[in-house]
């Protein structure tokens, strides 16, 4: 039977990416994908929030995404823009950038890794004892691994094979979404009205100016609100005709459609999001409304979250239970995007006293806190890993500061490229010995003489130390000694190496 240490139902954004960074720590990993191609059709995602962008910076490949994207002040709560341009990241904006876009540029970096992909196979289930996985596939044979991660989308085989529940809330609206042709120039932009919001725009376009230009021709977008929730047949192209003449009074001669789908914003989450060898990652542990364009986000970073921990499992520098914190530490992070997506559906239903509400939030929205705090909520650089009291760089992503090191100026994203732990020592060179963790953690004493500031909390007294996973979090901070650097190196990169 062929092995793997880790197998992965479904290489979607997250399962790729969760493939790329066990692959980077030298993890034995497989993708099973149901497509025989890395094409989408449609196009699902329009983009990247600042800490999806950072994330990628991490790895050294945020200039793949860049160079095809636009950048955009993207960040939004319930229609009310969320400028974040003067936040201190070095991506202080968005990238307008299709998932099918996102999809190939993330497979190409995986290309470069040792990944293997079986395509146009399907997980059917699996079963699980305390050595191992055993993965079975729609062509009727078995792949054993050491640990299955479910990437395989909302309707996941894998986490409802796996028993676990999935509770939540049922939709509430329902809508039809399409690229097709049309013979006639749509109305583009947004229109609400009493039947719900709905879309038309191009395909092909660019952002100047933070305004999106159309290009002439070329396919269009559609999303219609439908009238009812609950429908259970495929959408069709009359269903669409029907609905784009209900709204705008015609069809604009609509006609060869790429792809027609509808999506809801049912809510729910995974209960647990590991059970035994088999973990949880994506949509497979959280589906939501796309309003706010934050799921693809999430399950990129839940797979920078899970790769390191599970591969020091794998490898066994590190104890099962490391796998725990994936749970405790990400479901969290969902859950406050479940309440955030809730409440924006909330907030755009068509509804005069809602309208109402919608302009109230919106005023309040306007002013600098409360911007301060939902821009850096929705763009994902204010999450928090409670990783106990302290300094508030504990727990919270590490700002890529230009460091002075004896190998000239260094960016610390820079220093993850390779996804090891690293600990800074800003204090006096030398002065830290970890010698029983060498063969895990890099070691850098570097000069930093600027500011230190995180988005929303504003300026922090400066360390002398930190200590940064592979994810980018801060695990501990040092202040003139070492007090609690054992434990914390204990915690997240296992037990000291024997003597
Ligand atoms: C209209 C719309 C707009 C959106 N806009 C945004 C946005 O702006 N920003 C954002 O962040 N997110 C957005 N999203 C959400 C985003 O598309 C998803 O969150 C994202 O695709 C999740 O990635 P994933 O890899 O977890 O799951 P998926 O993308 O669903 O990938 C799952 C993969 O698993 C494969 N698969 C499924 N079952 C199996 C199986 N049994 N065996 C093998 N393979 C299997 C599938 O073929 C697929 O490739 C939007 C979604 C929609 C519908």
């Amino acid at each position: 039977m062929t092995e793997h240490a880790v197998v992965i139902a479904g290489g979607g954004p997250t399962g790729l990416m969760l493939a790329g960074e066990l692959a980077l720590a030298g993890v034995d990993v497989a993708i099973i994908e149901r497509r025989t191609s890395q094409e989408l059709p449609g196009s699902r995602a329009g983009g990247l929030h600042s800490r999806t962008i950072e994330v990628f910076d991490q790895r050294g490949i945020a200039d793949r995404f860049l160079s095809e994207g636009q950048k955009a002040q993207v960040a939004g709560f319930a229609g009310t823009p969320l400028d974040i341009s003067d936040f201190p990241t070095r991506h202080p904006y968005g990238l307008g950038l299709w998932q099918n876009h996102i999809e190939r540029i993330l497979a190409g970096w995986v290309g470069e890794l040792p990944v293997t992909i079986y395509r146009g196979l399907d997980v059917t289930g699996f079963a699980q004892n305390d050595r191992g996985v055993d993965v079975e596939l729609s062509d009727g044979t078995t792949l054993r691994a050491g640990y299955l991660a479910g990437c395989d989308g909302g309707r996941s085989v894998v986490r409802r094979a796996a028993g676990i529940e999935f509770p939540g809330w049922d939709a509430t609206t329902s809508s039809l979404i399409a690229q097709v042709e049309m013979t006639q120039e749509p109305e583009l932009g947004i229109r609400r009205d009493a039947r719900g919001t709905h879309a038309l725009g191009k395909v092909e376009y660019e952002i100047h100016d933070g305004e999106v230009v159309y290009q002439k021709g070329g396919l269009v977008g559609v999303m219609l609100t439908e009238e009812r929730v609950g429908a259970t047949a495929e959408p069709t192209l009359d269903d669409l005709r029907e609905r784009l003449i209900a709204v705008y009074g015609t069809d604009y001669g609509l006609h060869s459609p790429i792809w027609i789908s509808r999506f809801t914003d049912a809510t729910r989450q995974a209960a647990a999001y590991r059970k035994g060898r088999v973990l949880l990652a994506g949509d497979a542990a959280h589906v939501h409304s796309p309003v706010g364009g934050q799921g693809l986000n999430t399950g990129v970073q839940d797979a920078v979250n899970l790769g390191w921990k599970l591969a020091q499992v794998v490898h066994r520098t590190a104890p099962e239970s490391l796998l725990d914190t994936y749970h405790a530490e990400r479901h969290p992070v969902a859950a406050r995007v479940l309440r955030d997506t809730m409440a924006q559906v909330a907030l755009m239903r068509i509804d005069d006293r809602i309208e109402v509400l919608r302009d109230t939030v919106s005023e309040l929205l306007s002013m600098d806190e409360p911007r301060k705090r939902f821009a850096a909520r929705m763009s994902g650089l204010d999450i928090h890993y409670d990783l106990g009291e302290g300094h508030p760089l504990l727990g919270r992503r590490m700002p890529d500061l230009d460091l002075d090191t004896a190998d000239g100026a260094l960016r610390v994203f820079t220093l993850l490229h390779d996804a090891r732990p690293l600990l800074i020592n800003l204090g006096e060179p030398g002065a830290f010995d970890i010698t029983p963790w060498e063969d895990r953690v890099q070691v850098m004493d570097a000069k930093y003489d600027g500011e230190w500031e995180l988005p929303a909390l504003g300026a922090v007294a400066a360390p002398t130390a930190v200590l940064i996973r592979p994810d980018g979090y801060v695990a501990w901070v040092g202040d003139q000694t070492e007090e609690g650097l054992a434990d914390a190196l204990t915690t997240w990169f296992g037990p000291p190496a024997a003597a």
